[in-house]
């Protein structure tokens, strides 16, 4: 259960069935997840668990800082296996589909605000709305709020979601 399993007995909580679940479930998918979307996918593994027990694990996950909840757009949250440190969204307000990218795309950002300003900046977290590749050329499902892929369509996938980085808290 990687780092999960240590950061868990630390903070004194018990590595039930459930929560094993449900990180399994998040860190096995290796991409941004609705808790619904876990909720039906822990239930493949760890049938009988309720919906309820899979929310309350993830808001336990998340407050352990194990899992990362993203909001993207009004009312949609993903959650992830805590990804590096700098880590940034872009979302397709078509079809939902998630990307990331990296803090180094800051960099000029960051030079003209200490030019112009007089700031040094730390850090950021930003999340770009637009259009995807696939959506743009016409592949994409018609237009309609983002939500991620409900026809099986595997979300995007990139490098630093599928090998949590070893050795984190
Ligand atoms: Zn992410
Ligand atoms: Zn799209």
């Amino acid at each position: 259960m990687h780092h999960a399993r240590a950061t868990l007995k630390e903070q004194g909580y018990r590595l039930t069935p459930q929560r094993t679940a449900v990180w399994e479930t998040l860190r096995g998918a290796g991409r941004h997840m609705t808790a619904e979307e876990v909720a039906g996918a822990t239930r493949r593994s760890l049938p009988g668990i309720d919906t309820s027990t899979v929310y309350r694990t993830l808001e336990l996950l998340v407050s352990l800082d194990l899992v990362t909840e993203t909001k993207l757009g009004s009312a949609r949250s993903y959650f992830e296996v805590s990804p590096d440190p700098g880590h940034h969204h872009f979302v397709c307000e078509r079809c939902g589909a998630v990307g990331h990218f990296g803090d180094e795309l800051f960099a000029p950002l960051y030079r003209a605000l200490e030019a112009s300003d007089g700031f040094t900046p730390t850090r950021a977290r930003a999340t770009v709305f637009g259009v995807c590749r696939r959506c743009r050329d016409g592949a994409g499902e018609p237009a309609r709020p983002a939500r991620p892929a409900a026809d099986g369509t595997p979300a995007p996938r990139l490098a630093d979601d599928e090998a949590p980085a070893p050795g984190r808290p």
